[in-house]
């Protein structure tokens, strides 16, 4: 099978090696200094400013969003949030549960926001502002420079959902002034889904302690107090701690963030430029590294993931919703080579020899 999706992707060599061992007790010295080096390396990857702190989460990367909106926002903010598919329905379906008052900027799928659109919503007394920063079901890319512009005039606490562009598109929580980003194990990170991390800035670690939080595993107090010593507050997923662990070493040695991002854009380049003569269309106006999702002009978009899958050994991703039919997506993220987009434009070619899109 060659993996296409956007996550769980293919982990490297180094990654899968430490799945076949045995997972090591945890409350020890050497797994704190794990964990240290952990969030080290995750506070310089996505550029926090000085005093920020990383937590990682034993939960995909919903629970992460869902632990901010608990921790950071409260019954006196007013949020909005930018909701352009299926994940940004997701915040504003957090913000319902918990009962948070909001706003949404809804837009249609695979479109840009524009400084236009977004200064409608100057000067309203808005508090505090969530965004996917590549809305992985359209693979919109939104302009984290332009958000933070707009946060820092309207003094708005600026939350990041970096899931699936961290590692693979250019972030800094310092420069675009994010207080906070979220990511996961199973997307550009290549390791087994299960572990999510979040990262904080001195503004976000402040309202964390300000809050009072009704939730005992979504307490971000304790897992801040317990990491302080390189510990969680409960069993974590220790194997993937040491898998991301290996991986972020990895990223390290080959030259930092910036290099991941420019392995992840030229897998994307070299897919889109390749995929240019077969009948589909590109959807998104302001594409981001990570995932094409294409629509395919003779075809129903599920029918050609079912097809790779079944008779050509590769999975594609299909997309849910009311965009299950018509929108299929091919991710760039983990180990993957320009061979294996080789392969998989020959099986759509093959496809299209035989009518099938
Ligand atoms: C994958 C993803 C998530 C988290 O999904 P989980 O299934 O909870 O891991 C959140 N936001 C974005 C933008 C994503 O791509």
């Amino acid at each position: 099978m060659i993996n296409f999706t956007v996550g769980p992707v293919q982990s490297p060599e180094e990654v899968r090696k430490i799945g076949a061992e045995n997972v090591p007790y945890f409350r020890t010295e050497e797994f704190s200094e794990v964990m240290k080096e952990n969030e080290r390396l995750m506070l310089e990857f996505s550029g926090a400013p000085e005093k920020s702190r990383a937590i990682f989460m034993t939960c995909s990367s919903t629970g992460s969003m869902e632990a901010i909106v608990m921790n950071c926002l409260n019954k006196n903010d007013k949020v909005l949030v930018v909701n352009g598919g299926s994940f940004g329905e997701r915040f504003v379906q957090l913000c319902e549960i918990h009962s948070l008052n909001y706003e949404e900027i809804k837009l249609n799928h695979g479109t840009a926001l524009t400084r236009n659109r977004l200064f409608e919503y100057d000067n309203k007394g808005f508090t505090a502002l969530l965004v996917n920063v590549d809305e992985t079901s359209t693979g919109v890319l939104y302009d984290v420079n332009l958000l933070g512009e707009f946060c820092k005039k309207n003094n708005m606490f600026f939350v990041c959902d970096c899931v699936s562009s961290f590692l693979a598109d250019p972030f800094s929580m310092e420069k675009c002034g994010a207080n906070v980003m979220i990511t996961g194990s199973q997307k550009v990170m290549a390791c087994p889904p299960g572990v999510s991390i979040i990262v904080l800035d001195p503004t976000a670690l402040k309202r964390v302690e300000e809050n009072n939080v009704m939730s005992m595993y979504f307490n971000l107090k304790s897992a801040l107090k317990d990491g302080e010593r390189g510990q969680t507050p409960f069993t974590p997923a220790v194997g993937i701690l040491l898998q991301i662990n290996a991986r972020l070493k990895s990223i390290k040695a080959s030259g930092g963030a910036k290099s991941e991002i420019d392995k992840v854009a030229q897998q994307a380049e070299d897919f889109r430029r390749k995929i240019k003569e077969l009948p589909f269309e590109l959807v998104s106006e302001s594409p981001a590294n990570g995932v094409t999702p294409i629509h395919p002009l003779n075809a129903n978009a599920y029918e050609v993931f079912l097809c790779l899958k079944n008779e050509y050994n590769i999975w594609v991703c299909p997309n849910g919703g009311d965009m299950r039919n018509t929108i299929f997506r091919v991710g760039h993220m983990g180990d993957l080579s320009f061979k294996d987009n080789d392969a998989l434009i020959e099986a759509l070619r093959d496809m299209q020899k035989r009518g099938l899109i």
